[in-house]
């Protein structure tokens, strides 16, 4: 029963009312080379270490299961996959949730992050969509350039969750992902109160 446990082929197409059947879909957002796509390869099991990946875009289709319950993603890793403003606009109307990522080494990365959570809020106005920030590459402590504080100050002033996450490691990975669910469930259960 559920989506999680049929074949995960048709699982992107979520037309069904009944809430066993809702796919959450997730968008990773932020700058070129914050680990987006080895956070996602993570998520996906798919991680394969030492190797880069340079693809242009993909998708990732997973069931976890969070507090007893299933909750099945699929996360898009689609954010640079061409630089059309289609591609962007498509990105910022899809999402049920965002995961926007910056690099703790990387102090533009972590402005370009502010800049896109007030793109994302402007996209989508009137809603309440779950966001994550996440601050990546935690393991490279000597090149740190954001704090740990200036990300976390940053969340609350944007009004979203924050974690720090090592894609490298694998740290943090399962909690971000876990809190997405935590969040989008949250939101939904608020609404049908
Ligand atoms: P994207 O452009 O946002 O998709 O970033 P990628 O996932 O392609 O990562 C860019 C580079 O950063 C790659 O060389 C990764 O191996 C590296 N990288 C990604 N995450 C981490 C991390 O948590 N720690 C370290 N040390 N390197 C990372
Ligand atoms: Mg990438």
């Amino acid at each position: 029963r559920g989506s999680c446990a049929s074949d995960s082929s048709d699982s992107v197409i979520s037309t069904g009312s009944e809430t066993e059947s809702q796919v959450y879909k997730v968008v990773l957002l932020g700058e070129h080379g914050v680990g987006k796509s080895s956070l996602a390869r993570v998520f996906g099991g798919v991680e394969d270490a030492g190797h880069d990946y340079d693809e242009a875009g993909s998708t990732y289709d997973r069931c976890i299961m969070v507090d007893e319950e299933e909750a099945s993603i699929v996360l898009y890793d689609i954010w640079e996959q061409d630089n059309s403003q289609w591609l962007k606009e498509q990105c910022m109307r899809m999402g049920d949730a965002y995961i926007i990522v910056y690099s703790v080494t990387d102090k533009s990365s972590f402005e370009k992050a502010s800049e896109l959570r007030i793109q994302l809020r402007r996209a989508r106005q009137s809603e309440n969509i779950p966001i994550i920030l996440v601050g990546n590459k935690s393991d490279l402590v000597r090149s740190r350039e954001v704090t740990v504080d200036e990300g976390s100050a940053c969340a609350v002033v944007f009004d979203c969750k924050f974690i720090e996450t090592s894609a490298s490691l694998h740290h943090n990975v399962q909690d971000l992902f876990e809190g997405i669910v935590r969040q989008i469930r949250l939101r939904k259960d608020s609404k049908e109160d």
